[in-house]
């Protein structure tokens, strides 16, 4: 691993020293009596630390689940607290907000702070001293393929968000994906924009580029165009997966930034997690000289499963084609297979390797989700007749804002939580540069009223409890919220009133 801080300074770690220190993680873990089977999770941002972690957790067989760092105190006891999770690495500084939920967590046994002191009486430990007692060499039990290995939670239109667990088998499918679509080779520098918060941080950003072999670089400052060019640059990195949003920003950045870097190095980009617009492969093709490969997958799927591979001609748009070995198809709701060009459920034939066993705690979701013999996956879609698939749209009301899925129903909860707020619909609009934005209509009890003061105060609360993420760009006061009659938002009514289309049959709502 090339890690390289938000000041621009690189540390290399080797193969040994990544085996060394996740070794003495794995043996900090043992020796606070986690076992195998119990969940651990990692809170926080990109650092060394968050690599030598999650390895250490999956060397002591623990399941180990990575919360993205921006998490508010909700999203967080919704995922601490629904998964019984044991144990958590994290920083001070977002120690905080756990602080705040700890006694709602009751199988939360131990904090590890790596930047913090020991306090036995709160089973806060200090990682730089666990770590300097550790012993750096751990025999690695065996693992079945069926043994479970990685947690993620994913937000759903409708109640809490589920954890999708992995199991140590996925790894098949994320290798040869990491080497057959995303064309890893031994000499290879990779680069994986992705934060480990989210499945493309661990399935690519540290499970399969790492089981190949493969020369990685972390950066752990944000987004700035030009000291992402001079990464490609100066480390020379040869692969780069990257994400549309992040994408659309370079593409609002003065074009002399890109004439001037050199990418002489950079043979393929690719890029995952929202649609990818065919202006961001112009741009891409005229400024980069290079293509855009547009891969599709979600959590539930572990690993790549459609894809523009090197070497098939792109079409701008498409998402491409699926894997080997993954049979996609295009379904009614009723499992009728739809022809060419119509639009339908996105659905993989249930028995790829990277396939996620369960949603934690929560069979009947899991169940859900089959239907003779194909995973749905709340995806719609089209295929043309030369087997290219095109992303149409979700067949939930779950928003992708730049990349990240939030759930209408999480932000709503949050703002139910305001107390001038009565009731609120929250929907996803489109946006150029997020693909969707967030939008709540906020209906106030009588007596409050609509301040710019009021506003701030709900975004800031939104922003703590559920995450900056989910934090509605634009917030619309209005006299009520569209229901039927059991009570149901209509966030499709909303969404029409947005944007201004026919809003269908109303006939039922109640306001
Ligand atoms: P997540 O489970 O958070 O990784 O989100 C997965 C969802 O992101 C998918 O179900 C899609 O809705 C969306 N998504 C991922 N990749 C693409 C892509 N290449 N094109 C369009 N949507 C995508």
């Amino acid at each position: 691993m090339r890690w390289i801080d938000a000041h621009g300074s690189r540390t290399d770690y080797t193969f040994d020293d990544l085996d060394a220190q996740s070794s003495c993680f794995a043996n900090v873990l043992a020796g606070l009596g986690i076992s195998k089977g119990d969940i651990f999770f990692t809170f926080l941002p990109k650092m060394p630390e968050q690599f030598f972690a999650f390895l250490g957790a999956l060397k002591a067989q623990t399941i180990c689940g990575t919360l993205f760092s921006n998490f508010g105190e909700d999203a967080l006891l919704d995922r601490l607290g629904a998964s019984g999770s044991v144990g958590i690495i994290t920083r001070k500084s977002l120690y905080k907000k756990i602080a705040r939920i700890r006694g709602q967590l009751s199988a939360l046994k131990f904090v590890i702070l790596v930047d913090g002191d020991d306090d036995p009486g709160n089973g806060i430990i200090s990682y730089a001293r666990a770590m300097a007692e550790a012993g750096d060499s751990f025999e690695v039990q065996p693992t079945s393929p069926d043994s479970p290995s990685v947690l993620h939670y994913t937000s759903g239109s409708t109640g809490k968000p589920k954890g999708v667990l992995h199991r140590h088998g996925s790894l098949v499918g994320q290798r040869a994906t990491a080497e057959n679509v995303l064309g890893l080779q031994h000499n290879d520098i990779y680069w994986c924009t992705a934060d480990q918060g989210w499945v493309t941080g661990t399935s690519y950003g540290i499970i399969a580029p790492w089981s190949l072999g493969i020369t990685q670089v972390h950066y752990g400052g944000g987004y700035d165009a030009q000291i992402w060019m001079d990464i490609l640059a100066r480390e020379r990195i040869t692969v780069w997966y990257s994400a549309p949003t992040a994408l659309r920003m370079l593409m609002r950045e003065e074009e002399d930034i890109f004439t001037h870097a050199d990418l002489s190095a950079l043979r393929t980009i690719y890029s995952v997690g929202e649609p990818l617009n065919p202006e961001v492969i112009a741009w891409s093709r005229r400024l980069l000289h290079r293509d855009i490969h547009d891969t599709w997958f979600q959590t539930e799927t572990g690993a790549i499963m459609i894809s523009n591979l090197p070497g098939i001609p792109i079409r701008p748009g498409s998402m491409g084609k699926p894997f080997d070995g993954i049979e996609a198809a295009i379904l009614a709701d009723d499992g009728t297979k739809l022809a060419d060009d119509e639009q339908g459920n996105l659905c993989i034939k249930a028995g790829w390797p990277s396939m996620f066993v369960a949603y934690l705690h929560n069979e009947s979701a899991y169940n859900s989700k089959f239907r003779n013999g194909y995973f749905y996956t709340g995806d719609t879609a089209r295929r043309d007749s030369d087997g290219y698939y095109w992303f149409m749209g979700r067949s939930d009301d779950v928003i992708n804002t730049a990349g990240h899925l939030i759930s209408p129903f999480e932000v709503e909860s949050a703002l139910l939580e305001v107390k001038e707020v009565a009731e609120s619909g929250v929907i996803g609009v489109p946006d150029d540069l997020l693909f969707e934005k967030v939008v709540a209509y906020v209906h106030l009890h009588e007596g409050c009223l609509p301040t710019k003061d009021l506003e701030i105060r709900i975004r800031l609360h939104v922003s703590n409890r559920a995450s900056s993420i989910a934090t509605p760009q634009e917030i619309i006061f209005c006299e009520g919220v569209p229901k039927n009659k059991s009570g149901k938002i209509m966030r499709r009514v909303l969404k029409a009133i947005y944007t201004g289309e026919d809003p269908g049959d109303i006939s039922t709502l109640e306001i």
